[in-house]
């Protein structure tokens, strides 16, 4: 058995004969020696251990001075590509794409939301008609983060519309470079363009790029989505550290200023929302330690709507103390189509302000979040789902 001390053995060792490497190169070291998500099997970035144990990893890589934090750079790819691919690729595809996806050599993206398909994902419409030895896609996606940049995507469409929305899915593994693909910018409120509006037009994809099977695309889907809202669902940073750290600092700036009053009154909710934080912070190391190579159980969800809101909530704490200030902008208001790379186009605390408001939209509205709670965690009566014995192609839409 592998224990904690050669977790952190192993890793002081990585990082002495690596630790001269760049960021992707240390990375590369990482995932070869075991260290990238230590759950996964071994020659695949893991060691098959615990998944508490990659707190050690990653306290160690800290000690030493280093910050690789690959999930930064290729949230996607890290956070839901390499499960899906390790759960229903085949060892092709293993060897092909979880090392330069860990690395961020090659960023991914995901393709599952439509124009008139989001919460409702299992009903999108774009379509895939097999010819030979290919599928040919035509159709729309919306709100796909990074597709700017990315070099894969995981795509899932519609194959077979005779039969109800869910059945007649499937998900293929998407080459970004691919002739037939048009990606434009959509621009949020902050300015930034992370995410944009793609068409595919008789676009060509191997069969070969099949996740699952033929018909299976949900199954594939539902596992990137439970890995997305675990990945998500809060940090796993040290005790006060992340936006919690800014909101006390903000405050012990600010309150020798303060009135009496004010200063009880913004201590009392600066520390309502620092106990919330840790409170998260351990919910987050407990279901880490309970969650399972591939699929983890709806309690993802949990995490994900827990540390959404409480994200919202610590940064109107923020823009509260910050008062009239938090208004200010830097002159004009740049749009900005960030690259790999690069911040955010505002990364000020009233811009990460405005991006907080997607939180509990991103990965699943927190109303989907409550649904899947209300009926997979606490066993409430389902969603009312008129649609879901029926025929794809005779759904009025
Ligand atoms: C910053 C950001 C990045 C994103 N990145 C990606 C990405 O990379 N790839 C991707 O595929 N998608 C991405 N999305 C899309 C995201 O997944 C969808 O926006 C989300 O699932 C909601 O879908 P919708 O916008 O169509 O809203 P709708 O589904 O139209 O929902 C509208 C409202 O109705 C509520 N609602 C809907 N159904 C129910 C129900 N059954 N019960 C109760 N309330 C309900 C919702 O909670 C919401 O308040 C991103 C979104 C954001 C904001």
């Amino acid at each position: 058995m592998i224990t904690e001390e050669a977790v952190r053995q192993r890793t002081r060792a990585a990082v002495d004969e690596f630790g001269h490497l760049d960021d992707y190169g240390l990375r590369g070291a990482l995932f070869d020696a075991g260290l990238a998500l230590v759950h996964f099997p071994e020659g695949k970035g893991g060691l098959g251990v615990s998944p508490q144990l990659q707190t050690t990893v990653e306290a160690t890589i800290r000690a030493a001075g280093r910050d690789i934090n690959p999930f930064a750079v290729n949230p996607i790819g890290v956070g839901m590509g390499m499960p899906t691919v390790l759960t229903y690729g085949t060892e092709a595809h293993h060897a092909k794409h979880l090392r330069p996806m860990y690395t961020g050599e090659d960023i991914w993206c995901q393709m599952f939301s439509e124009p008139t398909h989001g919460s409702d994902v299992a009903g999108l419409a774009s379509r895939a008609v097999r010819d030979g030895d290919e599928w040919v896609v035509n159709g729309q996606k919306v709100w796909t983060s990074l597709a700017h940049y990315a070099s894969y995507g995981m795509l899932l469409v519609r194959t077979n519309a005779d039969v109800p929305k869910h059945k007649g899915l499937s998900y293929f593994i998407l080459d970004m470079r691919s002739p037939g693909i048009e990606i434009r910018p959509l621009f949020q409120m902050t300015g930034d363009a992370e995410f944009n509006e793609i068409f595919f037009t008789d676009l060509r994809v191997p069969h070969s790029n099949l996740l699952g099977e033929v018909g299976d695309g949900w199954r594939v889907a539902t596992t990137t989505l439970m890995n997305e809202r675990v990945a998500l669902g809060g940090s796993t940073a040290p005790r006060g550290a992340g936006l919690i750290k800014s909101l006390v600092d903000l405050w012990e700036q600010r309150a020798p200023s303060l009135g009496d009053t004010e200063r009880r009154a913004t201590r009392d909710r600066v520390s309502r929302l620092w106990i919330e934080a840790e409170i998260l912070r351990l919910t987050t190391l407990r279901a880490r330690a309970n969650s399972t190579v591939g699929n983890p159980g709806p309690e993802g969800s949990v995490g994900k709507l827990a540390s959404a809101e409480l994200n919202q909530r610590i940064y109107a704490a923020i823009i509260d103390l910050m008062g009239a200030e938090a208004m200010l902008h830097e002159p004009g208001y740049p749009l900005v189509r960030h690259e790999r790379g690069e911040g955010a186009a505002d990364a000020s605390l009233s811009g990460r302000f405005l991006r907080s408001r997607a939180n509990t939209i991103e990965g699943g509205t927190s109303e989907i979040m409550r649904n899947i709670l209300g009926e997979r965690v606490l066993g409430l009566p389902g969603d009312i789902r008129v649609d879901k014995a029926v025929p794809w192609k005779d759904i009025p839409g």
